[in-house]
C-alpha cells in the first residue's frame, strides 16, 4: 500500500467473502452432510480470483476443487492450497508426472489418452489418480455410454495398471429444467455403471453428477459429491431459481464518473453516432468499458446504478469508457462511484439483455480490474493483475 497506483479507484470488482461464505453454507445445507462438495474455481473462480476463493472455501471445507487445466490446478499448488484438485479437461499424457508430483486428478474419458496416461505415469512413485468420465448425453468430453454394450469397454479402463480410479462421473446439460426425461435418464445411467463396476469388482469411491442446477432441481444426482460453482458465487444458471436457494451474488462491478458535462440537442453520442440527444441532457462518462468485461451488446440497452438510481447507457460501449445519461441523477460528480452489476442490479438482468448467460458475464471481468476482497464490507485483501497480484 502507499503506493498511488495500486490505489487507484478507476473500475473494480469488489468480492464479498461474506457472500460466498453464505453462499457456501447454503449449497452445504442443501446436499446434507454426507455428501461431499467439489467447489468449481476453473476460469479464475469464474472471475472472482481463484486463490483467494479457493483460501476461503478451503477454510470453510471444500472437499475438492474443479479446474479445468493443469495450469490452473498449480496456480491453486503454488499458493500453497493442498485440497484435492480434480482437472476437468484434458491433460496430454507426457505431463503424468506433473500430476503425480502435484497430487492432481485427471480426468479420462477413453481407452487410447487413459492407456496413454498409465504409460507415462508406470515409472513413477505414485499411480496417477483419475476420475472416469461418461458422455450420457451431453457429446462433451467422457467415454460414450450406449448402455451397457458399453460396459466391458469401461470395465477394461478400470483395470488399468498406475492409474487409481478415485471417481466416476458425468455431466449434465439441462439440469436446472425440473423433471427433465433425459437428465432422468442420464442420472440413472450414472447409477447403473456404478453398480455394474462394483459388480465386476471395481469400486470407484467417489461418484458424482451434479452441477449447480442439479444441486437445486436433482436431489437423485448427488451421489457422493456435487460439483457447484455458480451456486457458490450467489446466481443460479438460470434466473428464475433465484428464489429456490438462499443465495448472494458475491461480485460488485464498480467503476467511477470521469466527466459530467451537459450537451446540447442533437449532439452524437459515442462511436457510430447510434445515440443523439434529443434534447440538451446531462450526461457522465464512465471509467468502464467492454475490455473491463463490460459487454458491448449492452450499448444503449442497458442501466448502470449511480447515486441509488438507474442511468441508461448511451450509444456504444467503447473498450474503455461508456456514457450514461444522469438527467434524473442530481448532483453527479467526477469520481462518484457507479455500480455495473452486483446486488443492485442483477448480472442476470444483463446477460437476458445482452443474449448471454451470467456465467459469461462474471468470467469475462477483465484482467486489468483488481479484485477488491470485503469482509463485513471492509477491504481485507487485494489482487490486482496487472501489478503482481497480492499487496
Ligand atoms: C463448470 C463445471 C461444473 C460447475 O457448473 P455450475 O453450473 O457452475 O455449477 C460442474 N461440472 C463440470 C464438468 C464443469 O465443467
Amino acid at each position: 500500500m502507499g503506493n498511488a497506483v495500486s490505489v487507484l479507484r478507476r473500475t473494480w470488482a469488489e468480492i464479498s467473502l461474506d457472500a460466498v461464505a453464505r453462499n457456501y453454507g447454503a449449497v452445504r445445507a442443501r446436499i446434507g452432510d454426507g455428501c461431499r462438495l467439489l467447489a468449481t474455481v476453473k476460469a479464475d473462480a469464474y472471475g472472482h480470483g481463484a486463490v483467494a476463493l479457493a483460501r476461503l472455501l478451503r477454510e470453510l471445507g471444500a472437499d475438492f476443487f474443479g479446474v479445468a487445466s493443469l495450469d490452473e490446478a498449480l496456480e491453486l499448488r503454488r499458493a500453497g492450497i493442498e485440497t484435492p484438485i480434480l482437472i476437468l479437461g484434458f491433460t496430454p499424457a507426457d505431463l503424468a508426472p506433473v500430476l503425480i508430483e502435484h497430487d492432481l486428478a485427471q480426468t479420462v474419458f477413453d481407452g487410447e489418452t487413459a492407456r496413454a496416461l498409465a504409460r507415462a505415469s508406470a515409472g513413477c512413485a505414485r499411480p496417477l489418480s483419475v476420475h472416469l468420465k461418461v458422455d450420457t448425453g451431453m457429446s462433451r468430453l467422457g467415454l460414450v455410454w450406449r448402455g451397457p454394450e458399453t460396459l466391458p469397454a469401461l470395465t477394461a479402463l478400470c483395470r488399468l495398471p498406475h492409474l487409481r480410479f478415485e471417481g466416476l462421473f458425468t455431466h449434465l446439460p439441462v439440469s436446472e429444467a425440473a423433471n427433465d426425461p433425459e437428465t432422468g435418464a442420464q442420472i440413472a445411467a450414472l447409477s447403473l455403471i456404478r453398480d455394474a463396476l462394483a459388480a465386476e469388482g471395481v469400486r470407484i469411491p467417489i461418484c458424482h453428477c451434479a452441477n449447480s442446477g442439479a444441486v437445486i432441481q436433482y436431489p437423485k444426482a448427488r451421489f457422493d459429491m456435487v460439483r457447484a460453482g455458480l451456486l457458490l458465487y450467489g446466481l443460479t444458471p438460470e434466473a428464475g431459481l433465484a428464489g429456490r436457494m438462499d443465495l448472494t451474488p458475491a461480485m460488485r462491478l464498480c467503476s467511477v464518473v470521469s466527466q459530467v458535462k451537459t450537451i446540447d440537442r442533437g449532439a452524437a453520442v459515442s462511436y457510430g453516432r447510434t445515440f443523439r440527444a434529443p434534447a440538451a441532457m446531462r450526461v457522465a462518462v464512465v471509467a468502464a468499458g467492454y475490455a473491463d468485461g463490460y459487454p458491448r451488446a449492452l450499448s444503449g440497452r442497458a442501466h448502470v446504478w449511480i447515486a441509488g438510481r438507474r442511468a441508461p447507457v448511451l450509444g456504444h460501449v467503447c473498450m474503455d469508457m461508456m456514457i450514461v445519461d444522469v438527467s434524473d441523477v442530481p448532483g453527479v460528480r467526477t469520481g462518484d462511484p457507479v455500480v455495473l452489476f452486483g446486488p443492485e442490479l442483477s448480472v442476470d438482468e444483463l446477460a437476458a439483455l445482452s443474449g448471454t448467460i451470467s456465467y459469461e458475464l462474471i468470467c469475462s471481468v477483465g484482467r486489468r480490474v483488481p479484485r477488491v476482497y470485503l469482509r463485513a464490507g471492509a477491504e481485507v485483501d487485494r489482487v490486482n493483475y496487472l501489478l503482481g497480484g497480492e499487496e
